[in-house]
């Protein structure tokens, strides 16, 4: 890349990249600085470790990638040929070459003109978005000097502040007006070259507050008194506010919300809901070496499909539901929105996580009341129906066999009339578990009446094996209170043409004759 119109400038020009090296210099910043080192901290100010690593030295390049911003200006003290001199560095990104593009100005050459004639200043700051101060060491920082564009700013003229109408510290928020106050007399004392106030909010003519970004240097005189300072103040209410509603959204609802650089598989920012939902700490979900692994093996899935439409270039909502592993190793369900934004160049995703562990819960929770038997855990007769219609359609389509068994307990009115009702559920419920027990995984179990139970068995075409298998199971086993119980049990199997009544017909005829054949039998029809 060819930089040699930047030798135009009058005013010395560097081309930084993103590991601090200079790349280009141009004539004046040569002139200026002489050959100097190749890096940029060490070309301007003779130090051999960034000036972001010196106090009170903030690194704009820093700023930028911090904030996201395409600019940012401070205030330094760099080594010049001519010594050393406060200089105003105003640094810009160039996303597309990634390059930061600075222009120093020097501060004494400025207040040198401002004193001659302000021209060459004026011509200079009058319409930036950068207002220049120079404020007297007194009550109320009296204005010595304002650079023109100060209306834009505040609405007030140069005169309202030179002719002592206006005194600065009467336009800064009260809420605010101590904090200012007390960071200009530290620094003040602890001869800070120069600071980045804290934000504050300063009044304009119209009675409105903005937020401003105020950078301060102190003037000494000879004796190395401080008699004034100047600064730069900029109107940063957008950006601020911007930062405020980030900071509302991010902070103050239930959601976890994390800034997910989906390129490398990194989280850049996380909250405290964030921290509230894994259990890990904020630094710790920074540092995550693979976030993806915070996700439920089952789940995961649905993540890499998402990085993958991203990296594609999808940039709308994507939503779904997961399970997140907590450091403690807990599931946790989650909600999971996001969208993709730019952030310090880079395009990532804003990702709101909400648990939904408890609605979940419920949800599976109504879902088995909506489909369970209370008393016995088996399925109720509407949600055995639903299968039982489903298995007659595959049957129909694909020839799938199917069985079913009914069953019935025997003599069980002489066992609720000599031990009393309670025993009687008791046994029901110890007789679903035995027999829920020798089935396969595959196969429906449904109470179908008082004690009568329907078992739906999928892929079988042979019921009377499994049935026998039931009915050994319920006889070999001695229930609570050493009560002994046998059932009887009518089978079929799916036929064409048969429907769901058509099969329970055949089914209760089968159960019919096993009780007319004495009990504790089996019968296939
Ligand atoms: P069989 O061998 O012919 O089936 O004789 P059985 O006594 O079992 O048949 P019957 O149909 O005459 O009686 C069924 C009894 O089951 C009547 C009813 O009191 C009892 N029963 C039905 N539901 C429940 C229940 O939920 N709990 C209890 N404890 N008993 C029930
Ligand atoms: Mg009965
Ligand atoms: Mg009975």
């Amino acid at each position: 890349m060819d930089y040699s119109v930047l030798n135009l400038i009058p005013e010395p020009v560097l081309i930084i990249d993103e590991n601090y090296r200079v790349v280009f210099a141009n004539d004046k910043a040569k002139e200026v600085y002489g050959e100097g080192s190749d890096a940029c901290y060490g070309f301007t100010y003779a130090f051999d470790v960034p000036c972001r690593e010196k106090e009170g030295y903030p690194c704009p390049v820093e700023n930028i990638k911090k904030y996201g911003s395409a600019r940012s200006g401070v205030i330094h003290v760099h080594r010049t040929k001519k010594g050393e001199r406060y200089v105003y560095v105003l640094t810009s990104y160039e996303q597309r070459q990634g390059i930061y593009v600075e222009v120093h100005i020097d501060l004494f050459d400025m207040a040198q003109a401002l004193r001659l004639s302000g021209q060459r200043t004026e011509l200079l700051f009058s319409s930036g978005p950068v207002v220049f101060f120079l404020w007297k060491r007194e009550k109320g920082w009296p204005v010595e000097f304002v650079s023109p564009n100060v209306v834009d700013l505040l609405g007030y003229s140069t005169e309202d502040f030179t002719s002592g109408l206006i005194r600065y510290a009467e336009l800064i928020h009260p809420e605010d007006i101590e904090r200012v106050r007390e960071e200009v007399e530290r620094y003040t004392e602890e001869l800070k070259p120069s600071w980045t106030h804290a934000d504050y909010r300063i009044r304009r003519r119209d009675g409105s507050y903005i937020w401003v970004l105020d950078h301060t240097v102190p003037i000494l005189d000879e004796r190395g008194q401080v008699v004034g300072y100047y600064g730069y103040v900029l109107n940063i209410t957008e950006k601020h506010e911007k930062e405020e509603l980030f900071h509302i959204l991010a902070e103050s609802n239930p959601f976890a919300v994390l800034l997910y650089d989906f390129m490398n598989n990194r989280i850049l920012y996380a909250n405290i809901n964030a921290q509230k939902l894994f259990g890990y700490s904020i630094q710790e979900l920074l540092s995550h070496p693979n976030p993806i692994t915070l996700i439920h093996e089952k789940d995961r899935h649905k993540a890499l499909e998402s990085i993958t439409k991203r990296k594609e270039g999808y940039e709308g909502p994507i939503s779904y539901s997961m399970r997140v592993i907590t450091k403690k190793g807990k599931l946790k369900w989650v909600k999971l929105s996001s969208i993709t934004t730019h952030y310090l160049g880079r395009k990532v995703s804003v990702i709101t996580l909400i648990d939904i562990s408890r609605e979940v819960k419920r949800e599976k929770k109504l879902t088995w009341l909506a489909t369970r038997d209370q008393l016995t855990g088996a399925l109720n007769r509407h949600a055995l129906l639903h299968d039982f219609e489903h298995l007659i359609t595959q049957a129909k389509r694909y020839n799938n066999p199917f069985s079913i068994i009914i069953f019935d307990i025997d003599n069980f009115k002489a066992i609720n009339d000599k031990y009393g009702h309670l025993v009687g559920d008791r046994v029901l419920k110890e007789i679903a578990h035995r027999v829920k027990k020798s089935l396969r995984k595959s196969d429906l179990f449904a109470r179908w009446g008082g004690e009568e139970f329907l078992i739906l068995l999928p892929m079988t075409s042979e019921p009377h094996a499994p049935a026998e298998k039931i009915r050994r199971a319920v006889e070999e086993s001695s229930l609570c209170d050493h009560v002994k119980v046998t059932i009887s049990l009518g089978a079929t199997t799916y036929k064409g043409g048969d429907t769901i009544n058509s099969m329970l017909m055949r089914a209760d005829e089968a159960l019919y004759r096993a009780k007319n054949e004495g009990k504790n039998k089996v019968v296939v029809l």
